[in-house]
């Protein structure tokens, strides 16, 4: 099955053994959506613009739950 990858936007064949859709082409682009996006929502509660309980309210939702399942240097990590 074909998809298109979150980060770069190619067209890719996607995994057919089941679980969560895939949404990245690669381990790389599923780590750098990642790391964009926690930086992002980092700046957008530096100034303001949302709340940490805008943050905490998808910390435990069904979309963060499988993150949290996968190989250590899959895991998200957060800028110093
Ligand atoms: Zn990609």
């Amino acid at each position: 099955m074909l998809a298109r990858c979150t980060w770069c936007g190619c067209v890719f064949a996607a995994r057919q053994s089941g679980g969560s859709p895939q949404q990245f082409c690669s381990a790389a682009h599923r780590r750098a959506f990642w790391q964009a996006a926690s930086a992002y929502a980092a700046w957008l509660l530096r100034t303001n613009q949302i709340t940490i309980e805008a943050i905490k309210v998808h910390s435990s939702s069904a979309g963060a739950a499988p993150e949290a399942q996968k190989p250590i240097q899959d895991r998200l990590v957060l800028p110093q």
